[in-house]
């Protein structure tokens, strides 16, 4: 499940004007400092549905549904708040991280660090093994009639300790 951060949440708001927004949905008059207009939550005839375009949110004084721009999405579409949060930021041209919990993040990419340096590690030894120094382990190998496809399917390699 994805959440997004308080940061991105912001990045949203920020990007989609809540007058904006409600303007596509509902027809917004002036009012002083706020936009009144019919609430699309309920049937009235008198606009007391409210936008405040300072504040950026939205209140109706005849049913009382209020909130932000989210809030408004969430209502107006029938979508869940991570959903709202998709619709504006699809709105506002912004890319949403496919997960945001940066340490499962770190966790994947130091497994995958550990991944690469244990290749690295196992292809030193295995190369180590066909190399002069080893002539001890290559008896060991004939000894133990291990051919070149098995050693090298199993990477199998030699740790010269004294060197
Ligand atoms: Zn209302």
């Amino acid at each position: 499940m994805v959440r997004y951060n308080e940061a991105i949440i912001d990045e949203v708001k920020v990007n989609n004007d809540i007058l904006d927004i409600i303007s596509q949905y509902v027809i917004l008059k002036r009012s002083g400092r706020n936009f009144l207009g019919l609430c699309p939550f309920h049937k009235e005839k008198t606009p007391s549905f409210s936008v405040s375009p300072d504040k950026q949110i939205f209140h109706c004084f005849g049913c009382g549904v209020g909130g932000d721009v989210i809030t408004f999405i969430c209502k107006i579409e029938n979508v869940n708040y991570r959903e709202a949060i998709q619709i504006l930021a699809e709105k506002a041209g912004i890319t949403l991280p496919v997960s945001d919990n940066t340490q499962d993040m770190k966790k994947e990419m130091l497994k995958q660090k550990v991944y690469e340096i244990n290749e690295i590690v196992a292809n030193f030894y295995h190369e180590n093994l066909y190399k002069p120094s080893a002539k001890e382990a290559q008896e060991y190998v004939k000894k133990r009639k291990l051919d070149n496809n098995t050693l090298k399917k199993f990477m199998i390699g030699y740790s010269n300790r004294n060197k």
